[in-house]
């Protein structure tokens, strides 16, 4: 097979950003690693402007993403949820993803435990196999056991290797256990800037200089 028929291998990793922090950055990072990607599309979602944090808009939180990922290789700032209008679905995001990459391209989404716990509520659920892998990413701060409907959904998906999982386009289930497993949450982030105390390390410096000097999560 000559290069140029080669299928793409891409994840994208949605969340809120709110804001990055190095447990999100590294696990994409190393996520491109296990599965040999070409990229990682990291999208900060659209949240309604009731549930955002007061004081921290999209446009923000997708600068503090920037920041963060620099000049990392394949990782990238994708905007496209908070420019299209309307609730950002998943499904939405995988299937313009799918129709830029083709059918034949290696789509993953990737989402922590703690997300995964709730697959089954969200909108489609079933549609996400049709479109992409989904790809399980161990946090070690949740370990909670899966509902009877996630059961149902992912039953007879799992695959035991990436290798497996990149023999097709989408359908499959993985659970990486990365190499570096960080207990760091926005949450905590946003408590401890809310207290005034350090952030330093917890995120990029530029990511901290830039909040800092906003004063934002205050
Ligand atoms: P919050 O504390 O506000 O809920 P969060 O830190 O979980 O935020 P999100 O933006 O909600 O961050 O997460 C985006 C994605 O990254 C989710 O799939 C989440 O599970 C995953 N993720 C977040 N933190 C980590 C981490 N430390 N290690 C691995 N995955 C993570």
């Amino acid at each position: 097979m000559c290069a140029a028929e080669i299928p793409p291998r891409v994840a994208m990793l949605g969340g809120t950003f709110d804001p990055v922090h190095v447990g999100h950055l590294r696990s994409a990072l190393e996520l491109r690693e296990a599965l040999a990607l070409d990229r990682v599309h990291m999208v900060p979602a659209r949240v309604p402007p009731h549930r955002a944090t007061p004081g921290v808009d999209a446009e923000q939180r997708a600068t503090m993403l920037a920041l963060g990922i620099a000049d990392t290789p394949g990782l990238y700032v994708d905007d496209r949820e908070i420019r299209r209008e309307g609730p950002s679905y998943s499904t939405a995001t995988l299937a313009s993803l799918r129709e830029e990459l083709g059918p034949q391209a290696r789509l993953v989404m990737a989402l922590g435990y703690d997300a995964y716990l709730h697959l089954a509520e969200w909108h489609e659920p079933a549609r996400l196999f049709e479109l992409a892998h989904i790809v399980v990413i161990d946090r070690p701060d949740h370990q909670q056991p899966l509902p009877a409907a996630l059961e149902a959904l992912i039953e007879g998906r799992e695959v035991e290797s990436a290798d497996t999982l990149m023999q097709s386009p989408a359908g499959g289930l993985l659970h990486l256990s990365l190499p570096t497993r960080m207990a760091i949450s926005a949450t905590v982030i946003r408590e401890r800037l809310q207290r005034g105390e350090s952030v330093r390390y917890l995120l990029p410096d530029a990511v901290e200089r830039y909040l800092l000097a906003r004063r934002l999560y205050r």
